[in-house]
């Protein structure tokens, strides 16, 4: 063995908690068991939580700064708070992505220190017609589509383009996903032109007036409705409300086979906050009382997966300065995303299991990657995180390694932090710091004849 993981007890999806080493043999998981040989090196992680490393699906790369800087800085903070593999969002609003496709995947094979899926957004019929080739060409089994659009940043897909888009992603197979930004554009543009008329000031408390929930809800209800005419796999992404959620349930008490994810923000942020607009957002964060229902959908099984939604920047170009309307959406949240996980999900009284299922193992489950990622077991590849749950700290942006210059968790105190991640056999960050470098790999993913399924997401170890 190159490295045993030593006395940490293990959370394992589907089997619970075990006390075990783990034997680590380049770049896989070779043995599990109590009393293992001894190995080249070990760790000893006794008294500790030892999780699979954590899946974030929802990532916003290059937003900011170039793709090729933030596919480095930006994973260099995941990876340091227990992220091993993301899903990226790619943005090419006109373009083909065979334009950009391989200088994405050259970024995040050369400069980042996590794996990869990317996920390519949607925005013209030419992309829509690609689709089949960039799933041959890239391995790529995801896509995903804005119903909404985002004023000023990316238009609104009417319903038969949508519907188009879903049509392509399910000639793939079951196994494709179709992920979409769920609000109906007709009512955030009508709600934002009033919001604005009336509240040319505000407080970001206001802001969840610019994207009601019941946008989210209307639009959830035509999602479905859309994906199963297409017999498409539909994956809602980040469902911010309680009305989302009742719609969310009551197709899936008509049998409706789709995934839903929220995010870290939604979970562990309101619209409160004492941040202010550091935390805007889209959709933005809400009362705490929306933040309630998630955590009840997200522990009983009807909310599948989580994420983030990172989508760094710093302060100059965040603006919170600039109010209601002028500060701009987007949060860095990719190295806050496990710590706040663990600590709002405690204060519920979430088992941690529970927590690892919708952060590792359902995200690697849905897009494919399970069981090399999201599972400790042998052949598995060897990314873990090992937590201390009763470490407390500040946030402090600065300690986070990513290139924001804040957090919307500034100045919090949470309770839960990795204190090393593995990735691929190798230590990469420890006590805080980074102590090997990049060696993140984008992965193709090849076609599978199963559709995801939804057995898997709610069993609950
Ligand atoms: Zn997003």
């Amino acid at each position: 063995m190159d490295l045993v993981v030593r006395n940490g007890t293990l959370v394992i999806p589907g089997v619970g908690r075990v006390t075990a080493d783990i034997g680590i043999a380049g770049r896989k998981i070779a043995a599990l068991g109590s009393d293992l040989p001894a190995g080249a090196r070990t760790y000893d992680a006794r008294g500790l939580f030892v999780l699979p490393g954590i899946f974030d699906p929802h990532v916003h790369i290059g937003n900011e700064l170039s793709f090729e800087h933030e596919a480095e800085s930006e994973t260099r903070a995941a990876i340091l708070g227990g992220v091993t593999t993301i899903g990226i969002f790619l943005r090419s609003l006109e373009e083909s992505y065979f334009d950009h496709l391989p200088g994405f995947r050259q970024a995040m094979d050369t400069r980042s220190y996590v794996d990869s899926i990317f996920h390519p957004q949607i925005f013209t019929e030419q992309q829509i017609a690609e689709i089949p080739r960039y799933a041959e060409q890239f391995g790529i089994r995801s896509f995903k589509f804005y119903m909404s659009g985002m004023p000023g940043i990316v238009n609104s897909v009417t319903d038969d383009v949508l519907l188009d888009g879903f049509r392509a992603v399910a000639s793939l197979g079951p196994d494709a996903v179709a992920c979409v930004h769920c609000e109906t554009g007709a009512l955030i543009e009508r709600a934002r032109g009033t919001l604005r008329a009336r509240r040319p000031q505000g407080t970001l408390a206001d802001w969840e007036d610019a994207h009601p929930a019941d946008a989210e809800a209307l639009a959830i209800q035509t999602a479905v409705y859309l994906a199963r005419l297409a017999g498409v796999h539909l994956y809602v992404v980040h469902l911010s409300s309680r009305q989302g959620l009742d719609v969310v349930r009551s197709w899936r008490r008509a049998g409706a086979n789709f995934t839903v994810e929220t995010t870290t923000p939604y979970l562990g942020i309101t619209s409160h906050d004492a941040n202010g607009f550091l935390v805007k957002m889209v959709p933005p964060v809400r009362t705490p009382e929306h933040g309630a229902a998630l955590w009840e959908g997200l522990a009983q099984g009807a909310i599948n997966t989580v994420g983030t939604d990172n989508t760094s920047r710093r302060r100059a170009t965040k603006q919170p300065e600039a109010g209601l309307h002028g500060a701009r959406p987007g949060l860095p949240v990719l190295g806050t995303h496990l710590p706040a996980l663990l600590h709002y999900g405690r204060e519920r009284n979430v088992p941690l299991e529970v927590l690892v299922a919708r952060a590792s193992a359902n995200p690697a489950r849905v897009y494919g990657i399970y069981p090399r990622k999201g599972a400790i077991a042998v052949g598995s590849d060897a990314d873990l995180v090992v937590v201390d749950l009763d470490r407390e700290r500040v946030v402090r942006a600065q300690d986070l390694l990513g290139m924001s210059d804040f957090s919307p968790f500034e100045g919090k105190t949470l309770r839960g932090w990795p204190v090393a991640t593995i990735k691929g056999g190798v230590i990469v960050a420890r006590d805080g710091k980074i102590v090997a470098p990049a060696a993140g790999r984008y992965l193709p993913r090849s076609a599978n004849c199963a559709p995801p399924q939804l057995e898997w997401f709610n069993r609950i170890a």
